[in-house]
């Protein structure tokens, strides 16, 4: 069993690259990100409650996505998770250990992917996805070879998320420096964080993630 988090601001890279990692390690993405925008678009009492609050760029309540979080983790099988933005907050964190702990297993690594601030904006408002298979694209850096067409599924369903415009961006940078970059230094302490410079090319960002983990799992 192999758990990961994937700590970062919005745009640096974590969802592309835990999606390589379902491919390569076979493991489990848990993107609380994904699970509340599908609650929201199959228009449950939840996703109703979360659809402001995201689009504003301000974070769920705790109690909700540490819900979310105790379903998959009660329900998928896996060989090991990658939590993709999950855990955001102190709280989050402390709330993941529990969960871990009594199912016997624990976290192997947290790896910081670091980016700066200016390459966040390129990065957010260039930026869509399959609304099908879930593949990331970016105007620039990644287009699509056939215009309006996944490159890995064929859909036509190609999206821009609501809360990747500049208002929101900035209110969730803001919330991640209150509340989620703490936990930079809350790893850290707990002797499980790794740190990745996220603004190199996705490729080699794919390589320095596999060194951490070769790392983490053999000690
Ligand atoms: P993401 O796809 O990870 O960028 O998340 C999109 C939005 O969903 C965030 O801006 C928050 O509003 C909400 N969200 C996702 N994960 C969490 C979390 N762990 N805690 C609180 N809010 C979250």
């Amino acid at each position: 069993m192999t758990n990961i988090i994937l700590l970062g601001p919005p745009g640096a890279g974590k969802g592309t690259q835990a999606r390589r990692l379902v491919e390569e390690r076979g493991l489990v993405q848990l993107s609380t990100g994904d699970m509340l925008r599908e609650a929201k678009d199959s228009g449950t009492e939840m996703g109703k409650i979360v659809a402001d609050v995201m689009a504003r760029g301000d974070l769920v309540t705790d109690e909700i996505v540490i819900g979310l979080i105790e379903e998959k983790l009660a329900t998928a099988k896996a060989n090991g998770f990658i939590f993709d933005g999950f855990p955001r907050t102190l709280a989050q964190a402390d709330a993941l250990a529990s969960l871990l702990k009594r199912s016997g297993n624990q976290l192997d690594a947290v790896i910081e992917m670091r980016v700066d601030d200016e390459a966040l904006v390129d990065r957010i408002s260039g930026r869509f996805t399959c609304g099908k298979c879930g593949e990331v694209y970016h105007d620039k850096t990644k287009p699509v070879k056939v215009d309006g067409t996944c490159d890995e599924c064929g859909s036509n369903d190609l999206r821009h998320r609501a809360d990747d415009n500049a208002e929101s961006l900035k209110q969730r940078l803001m919330e991640y420096y209150k509340k989620t970059s703490p936990l930079i230094g809350y790893y850290y302490a707990m002797g499980d964080l790794f740190t990745v410079d996220g603004l190199q090319e996705i490729e080699d960002v794919a390589k320095s993630i596999a060194n951490v983990l070769d790392q983490a799992t053999a000690s």
